[in-house]
């Protein structure tokens, strides 16, 4: 299966209409179309980063030694933390997350948010890449739902 044969289960189109939430490159964790790829409403915005409440508060409880940890009680966050580490020499990306990690929490958080998950294959020159083509009814507010309820179980609100 290639991606040009992946249509949209609400309208189904076979190219990018607007229910196209995102592609999920599930090995790299590359976000690479769709809603979360495509320039803000307003031509100025930068793409959304799925995973930035995340960096933030890591790093903080990697940087302040923290006995307590804000998200002790989700499991998935704390394996998302298992499987991180800190690289405080590179500003622009301080903190490493485990990419096919980091994609199977994106990808089961924003289904839980209400978008649908085709699985899919994409070729590329020398090999092909498990790919999660994500759908939603209005990407804008599974985006929504997906960060305040990551928000609060990352102890940010
Ligand atoms: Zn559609």
């Amino acid at each position: 299966m290639s991606s040009d044969e992946i249509t949209c289960p609400f309208c189904g189109s076979g190219n990018g209409c607007d229910h196209h939430l995102a592609s999920i490159d599930l090995g790299e964790c590359e976000i690479y179309a769709g809603y979360l790829d495509a320039i803000g409403p307003n031509w100025s915005e930068e793409p959304i980063r799925l995973d930035d409440p995340i960096r933030e508060v890591f790093l903080s409880a990697f940087s302040q030694k923290l006995k307590k940890l804000p998200f002790e009680d989700s499991p998935e966050l704390m394996k998302l933390w298992k499987n991180s580490r800190i690289r405080p020499a590179d500003p622009d990306e301080p903190i490493i997350i485990l990419g096919a990690i980091l994609a199977s929490f994106l990808v089961a958080r924003l289904g839980k948010a209400g978008s649908i998950c085709i699985n899919n294959r994409v070729d590329q020159l020398w090999s092909s890449i498990e790919v999660c083509e994500l759908f939603a009814e209005n990407p804008k507010e599974v985006v929504c739902r997906y960060f305040s309820s990551l928000k609060s179980e990352l102890g940010l609100v």
